[in-house]
């Protein structure tokens, strides 16, 4: 499926939010929290909370059954995988093989099922809607997205220290940033301070 609406709030341990659009579902997932020390970024504690972040739009999937811990622990997975291919992808180095396995092992589950609802305007999701499609419908995203023509696209922010990555499917292809309102301005402000103190 593709995204009309990406893009979460993401909140900083340490204070303060951003709204940070990665360009796809997917890699809008792979922002939800990590490993080793992205652990302080962690938003998926509990299976409940899978099942709300599930539920937002654009993917607007409704758990009609309850988000299991393993369902928890394969999201975790996949999302690694993703941030991996991800940034592969964007260094332009070849797809890590245990990512590979990874993200096809979930698009080989059952995706969610689109179903027209009310007059016939809007889709649903067909019920049960269960985690474990949600994740196939995410990674067969990924598998579209890094096989397809926007792969060439995906960008880790032009920030030295920042390592959010996206895809930038606007039409000039010039996104550089991660958002504006964090690195963006960050890097302006460097830049003005920089003229400042060389110029006479
Ligand atoms: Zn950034």
């Amino acid at each position: 499926m593709r995204a009309s609406a990406t893009g979460r709030m993401l909140h900083d341990p340490k204070g303060g939010s951003f709204w940070f659009d990665a360009g796809a579902v997917c890699l809008d997932f792979a922002h939800t929290g990590g490993e080793g020390r992205y652990a302080v970024f962690e938003t998926l504690h509990e299976p409940a909370d899978l099942g709300e972040w599930l539920a937002e739009p654009p993917l607007a999937a409704v758990m009609t059954v309850p988000v299991t811990a393993r369902e928890l622990t394969a999201a975790k997975a996949l999302r690694q995988a993703i941030w991996d291919a991800a940034h592969a992808q964007a260094a332009r180095h070849p797809l890590p093989t245990g990512a590979v396995a990874t993200i096809n092992r979930a698009a080989a589950a059952p995706p969610l099922v689109p179903e027209l609802v009310a007059a016939g305007t809007t889709a649903g999701w067909v019920r049960p809607v269960r985690a474990t499609q949600a994740l196939s419908t995410l990674a067969r995203e990924m598998i579209e997205l890094l096989s397809g023509p926007l792969s060439e696209r995906i960008r880790e922010c032009a920030s030295d220290d920042c390592p959010l990555v996206f895809v930038d499917s606007s039409r000039p292809g010039a996104r550089r940033w991660c958002a504006m309102e964090r690195c963006g301005n960050r890097h302006k402000l460097r830049a003005h301070r920089a003229r400042r103190t060389t110029e006479p």
